[in-house]
């Protein structure tokens, strides 16, 4: 089933199912598998469509996405297709229990939560990996990884041999999404690998309990920590994502480390920093046996990191601030939300490609608002937004910081009156105060 293997090309295609639905997973899969039989040609990625009118499939599934694919042109004919079906059912997004790391009988002051868990797939992270966008191929090399560790687990390779962590470490600046990275793949595997788990969980450590809060004992929390990992784990039916952000305060305490290591091997006291390093390194190393856990790290500043946290990783990623093109792409992706929901007037706004290619031979000139063409308007947006990040790249902005420009823009709006008597004179029929704005 591997692309490498074959000469078809593996798609897979995950289908959620509608929250109350009780359609039974195998007949929905051969369902779906029938009706990709009867495509000839599928775009990638993309949404299917067309499916609803297949009774069975109309009553019970909410959404079908073909997902990206190894296979570099934007289609693919039917027999060069190699299909894989993930039928699944997100949880609701409230399905979330914390536990307490308070076992020893301290006083209240020690009620911070030290991890919490989340069922998958949920509801809540439905889209998220969609959203993130880099410009490497960053998703995919991470889903190669873990299909990498499956191969090699499946055919059993001796771990003598041929040895991995199950690491993964994610560095960069902040606000460029490596925690939403995170939880997209713990949602993506938990879909990709149904079939051999029947049921996944995050754990998201809450590493400010760990490492700031009784820094003198962060190393009994760590190891009382991952004694619940472990009985997670241990369910062999189930598969554990460990998410794990390294704070700065854990970082400024692990900078001394060389100096406070040095210290160690002539007899001084390990400091706290190393003590949480120690316990947390010994803890990983115990779970890299199990087939069904993956560790995923974040932190700010590897550099500082322990050389032998950084070590036991096997993939450590740089997540850098968005590219140009990213960032017109992340922009892009914001612009046609509050189009869709009616904020912003209708109109195209250009795809990446299409806009590359504007750019080359134009250059925004009418005023939007003047003109009355729609396909000029249209060019004129994508130019307009692709000037907008390149602005926005010089200025070094994070996801995160884009992902809020559209508020601050229409609150900027509002202020310079121009939405007073557009959007908040009159209420609309659907209960929404105003007209949308026009782009
Ligand atoms: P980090 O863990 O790196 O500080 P987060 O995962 O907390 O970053 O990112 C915060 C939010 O910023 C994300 O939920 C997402 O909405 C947005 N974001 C950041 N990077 C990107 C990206 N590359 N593409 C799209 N959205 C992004």
């Amino acid at each position: 089933d591997n692309t490498r293997f074959s000469s078809k090309w593996t798609v897979h295609v995950e289908v959620r199912l509608k929250a109350r639905a009780s359609a039974r997973f195998e007949s929905i899969r051969t369902l779906v598998h029938t009706y990709m039989d009867s495509l000839q040609r599928v775009h990638l990625p993309s949404v299917l469509e067309g499916w609803e009118d297949v009774p069975e499939l109309g009553s019970s599934v909410e959404r079908i996405t073909v997902c990206e694919c190894a296979c570099p042109s934007p289609s693919l004919p039917a027999e060069e297709m190699a299909v894989q079906v993930h039928v699944y059912q997100p949880t609701d997004g409230d399905a979330f229990e914390e536990f307490s790391n308070s076992a020893g009988g301290r006083n209240d002051d020690d009620d911070t939560m030290a991890a919490s868990v989340c069922e998958l797939p949920n509801r809540g992270y439905e889209g998220l990996w969609d959203s993130l966008i880099y410009a490497g191929d960053i998703k995919m090399k991470l889903l190669d990884y873990i299909h990498a560790t499956m191969v090699f687990s499946d055919a059993n390779v001796d771990f003598n041999l041929v040895s991995w962590n199950r690491v993964v470490l994610l560095h960069g600046p902040p606000g460029t999404g490596k925690t939403s990275l995170c939880r997209a793949l713990a949602q993506k595997l938990s879909i990709r690998l149904s079939h051999r788990y029947t049921h996944a969980r995050l754990l998201e450590i809450n590493s400010h309990s760990l490492f700031s809060k009784w820094f003198s004992e962060s190393g009994k929390l760590v190891q009382r920590l991952f004694t619940s990992i472990t009985e997670l784990v241990e369910e062999e039916d189930g598969f554990v994502v460990v998410l794990i952000g390294i704070p700065i305060s854990f970082i400024d305490e692990v900078e001394s480390l060389t100096a406070a290591r040095a210290g160690a091997m002539v007899g001084t006291e390990p400091s706290d920093g190393l003590r949480v390093v120690n316990a947390l390194l010994t803890q990983l190393d115990k779970l890299k046996q199990r087939k069904n856990v993956l560790i995923m790290a974040t932190s700010n500043l590897v550099k500082a990191i322990d050389t032998a946290f950084v070590d036991r990783a096997d993939i450590i990623q740089y997540v850098d601030l968005p590219s140009r093109e990213a960032i017109y792409e992340i922009l892009r992706s914001c612009l046609c939300e509050i189009i869709c929901k009616g904020i912003v007037d209708t109109i195209a706004v250009p795809s990446l490609k299409q806009v590359q290619i504007l750019e080359l031979v134009n250059k925004p000139t009418t005023a939007l608002s003047n003109s009355s063409d729609s396909q000029e308007r249209s060019k004129n947006v994508g130019l307009r937004l692709f000037a907008l990040a390149t602005c926005c790249r010089a200025q070094g902005m994070s996801g995160r910081a884009l992902r809020r420009l559209p508020v601050l823009a229409l609150a900027r709006y509002i202020g310079v009156g121009s939405l007073g008597s557009a959007y908040g004179a009159s209420q609309a029929p659907n209960g929404r105060s105003g007209a949308p704005v026009e782009v």
